[in-house]
């Protein structure tokens, strides 16, 4: 038997991954005890009620209209996270309740004039009709964060040199080691490097396998497409998520306890599947803080991307959230 995955976001907190592989169900556990109203306890999740919701987007003094509207909940188009069934991630995981108070106080690594792009670097192949589109991810990744996307010539696997094994019939790559390259490889005008692939991902000897791996300190991060829908439309909108959940801890957001939300942990596939594309209004309000860009523009233009993409679910519901917030 395989062992058991070990959680991520360890370490203070700077590398942060998500959904460990499982390979036998979770043993029924007693929920851990916890005064700290900052945090989650496993086990025993509660997801927060409008007021705790409504505290964690912090003041919205002296904002008025548009500008304000974008970080107010609305009606019906954002909802609490679900309460965690077992083996969902806030079962299994204690997370912190990051509010953007929190996030703008702790957060000091963001995108400036002279780092602001976002680099993208394959490894190995991105044949066209078993892997996602990677000017697609490209296009919809500057749209999401609303910054320039280049891209690094990809890497083969001698170049890049680093352990791998073979699992369950896959050929899995060492992230660790992949972080070190890439550190090594960072552009100047790089806030972030990530690199992508269609092989499967271990970031330790006793991990089943790991969809990605980042460092918020360095901004550097993989993330591998293996184990997504093989459905060529399914698979496009899951790497698409995918890469803005990672990449969204790269500039310090952490899991999302708030809302359902693309930052929303997930311990197995149904949990990633059903998490929207979107932001809920605490995480976009921290991109906001830490980026700097117009929220109503940046919806328009993913709005775009979406319908361009073939998201519609999503392009729905950004039309339906403009119409919201314009009025
Ligand atoms: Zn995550
Ligand atoms: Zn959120």
């Amino acid at each position: 038997m395989l062992p058991r995955a070990r959680a991520w976001g360890l370490a203070l907190g700077l590398v942060v991954g998500c959904a460990p592989a499982r390979d036998e169900p979770a043993a029924p556990r007693e929920p851990t005890a916890s005064s700290d109203p900052k945090r989650t306890v496993a086990g025993a999740f509660v997801p927060p009620g409008p007021r705790q919701r409504r505290d964690a987007v912090g003041s919205l003094e002296g904002l008025r209209g548009p500008d304000r509207r974008v970080f107010e909940e609305g009606e019906g188009l954002f909802h609490p996270v679900p309460q965690a069934g077992p083996g969902d991630w806030l079962d299994e995981h204690a997370e912190r309740f990051q509010t953007f108070d929190d996030y703008r106080t702790h957060r000091t690594i963001h995108p400036d004039a002279n780092r602001r792009a976002i680099y993208l670097v394959e490894i190995g192949e991105f044949p066209p009709g078993s892997s996602p589109s990677v000017d697609a991810l490209a296009r919809y990744v500057s749209t999401y964060f609303a910054l320039p996307v280049q891209r690094l010539p990809p890497l083969d696997l001698p170049t890049l040199a680093v352990d791998a094994r073979s699992s369950e019939g896959r050929i899995q790559l060492h992230a660790k080691q992949i972080l070190e390259r890439l550190r090594e490889r960072k552009p100047d005008d790089a806030f972030t490097l990530v690199a992508i692939t269609m092989f499967d991902l271990y970031p330790d000897e006793d991990w089943n396998f790991a969809y990605g791996y980042a460092d918020g300190a360095t901004q550097v991060g993989v993330f591998g497409f293996a184990r997504l829908p093989t459905d060529p439309a399914q698979q496009l909108q899951r790497s698409a998520k995918t890469l803005t959940h990672e990449l969204g801890h790269a500039f310090g957001v952490s899991h999302c306890t708030h809302y359902h939300c693309v930052m929303n942990g997930h311990n197995h596939e149904e949990e990633g599947r059903r998490a929207p594309m979107h932001l809920c209004p605490v995480d976009l309000r921290k991109l906001h803080h830490s980026i700097g860009f117009d929220p109503v523009k940046r919806y328009r233009r993913l709005l775009e991307v979406d319908r361009a993409l073939g998201f519609l679910d999503e392009a729905r519901w950004l039309e339906e959230r403009l119409r919201q917030i314009e009025g």
